[in-house]
């Protein structure tokens, strides 16, 4: 890291700028924080490792999502879907576009942002382009929107590297016909041995808990445990993976710690993610707790580094339970912008009373 005396040299002229807020992250809070900024006349630049909307575009096809359009649409801009369903991924990617284009914010893609370094008069925020060339861009303030699924959770078994397993489902029809073992019992791992079974996919699910989890939706969940029930999709509760060899995976019975072959073509695993920490960490931040959640002003979002803001999921570090998500981050981004001009924090929304999502 550079002393806050030196200044950093611009590699590469033309890229580099200088504006008033970097904001880490071009997800839907990232984008939303954009637009409160700009509404107070702040500019600021959205600078995304991965396309607009990352983990939105990392969703399967045409996956629904759990909350309702009013819950996760921003900036007051309307998210209607043809038939008054919940969005789906391509739904959603079509209008972060438009948000995109209809505020002319500034996002560059695919450029990612490797170090947040203090100088005199803000930061210096280094990036580098998937192709390789590396950008600085001063600024006065910072805002973190790097949500918390940076990594995907691993087993940590012998075999896991093998290419037979994949840790997203991607698009369904490419297990037509295979055996495919899901590793998981939450809301994602319910969902693909749904839609995989209906591919034409021999699902078998190996979970750690004795039945399905409670906390499945409540949509998704009937369907499944009747799957389970008719023997469409088989079940192997009270299990876990031990080794995954080329075309069988070793489980073990918890209860009684025995062992059992399964033989599979394929495995997915959807064991939840987590959150990476390292630019927080790097600048000094306190995480805190066993989620490693960013200690913050929740009424300005700033961290306990005077600059730096976060925003979005980011907040929370590795969720187990999911405690912040779209509809209750919404806030972050008027708290952020109200505070950047030094208006007083906005009230607490009031959420709309409907079924929980
Ligand atoms: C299958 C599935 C269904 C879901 N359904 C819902 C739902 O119904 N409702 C809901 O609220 N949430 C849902 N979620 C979670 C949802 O995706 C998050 O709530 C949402 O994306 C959070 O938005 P965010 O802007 O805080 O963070 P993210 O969308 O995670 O955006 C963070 C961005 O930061 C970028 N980034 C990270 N580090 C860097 C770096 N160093 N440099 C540059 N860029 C970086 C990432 O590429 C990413 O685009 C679901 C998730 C999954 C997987």
């Amino acid at each position: 890291m550079a002393s806050q005396s030196e200044s950093p040299t611009l590699p590469d002229p033309q890229a580099d700028a200088t504006v008033q807020v970097v904001i880490v992250g071009a997800g839907p809070i990232g984008i939303e924080t954009a637009i409160e900024l700009q509404r107070r006349g702040i500019d600021s630049i959205n600078i995304d490792r991965g396309p607009l909307g990352a983990q939105i575009f990392d969703f399967p096809p045409l996956s629904r999502w759990f909350s309702g359009p009013e819950r996760i649409s921003i900036g007051g801009v309307p998210l209607e879907t043809v038939a008054q369903e919940k969005a789906t991924r391509e739904d959603y990617l079509a209008y972060l576009r438009s948000v995109v284009r209809q505020f002319d914010l500034a996002v560059r893609t695919f450029e990612s942002v490797e170090e947040v370094v203090p100088v005199d008069d803000g930061f210096v925020v280094r990036t580098r382009t998937a192709g390789g060339l590396p950008r600085l861009i001063q600024t006065k303030s910072v805002v973190l929107a790097v949500g918390g699924t940076a990594k995907t959770r691993r087993l940590d078994v012998p075999g896991e590297d093998r290419s037979i397993v994949a840790d997203t489902l991607g698009e369904p029809h490419r297990y037509f016909g295979r055996r495919v073992l899901v590793v998981g019992g939450k809301n994602s791992a319910a969902d693909s041995a749904i839609r995989l079974w209906r591919a034409g996919a021999a699902v078998t699910i190996s979970y750690r808990g004795d039945d399905l989890h409670p906390r499945i939706k409540y949509w998704i969940r009937p369907e499944l445990a009747s799957c389970i029930r008719s023997g469409l999709i088989t079940a192997r509760f009270g299990t876990r993976v031990l080794a995954i060899g080329p075309n069988a995976v070793t489980l073990e019975q918890l209860a009684d710690g025995s062992q059992f072959d399964e033989l599979v073509d394929d495995v997915l695993l959807q064991i939840g993610f987590e959150a990476d920490g390292s630019l927080f960490e790097a600048l000094g931040c306190e995480l805190v707790g066993p989620n490693r959640a960013v200690l913050h002003d929740s009424s300005t979002m700033e961290t306990s580094i005077p600059g730096i803001y976060v925003a979005g999921t980011a907040v929370n570090g590795t969720q187990g339970r999911y405690e912040v998500y779209i509809e209750n981050a919404h806030v972050h981004a008027v708290r952020i912008a109200a505070a950047m001009i030094g208006d007083p924090p906005p009230p607490d929304p009031v959420l709309p009373e409907l079924p929980e999502a």
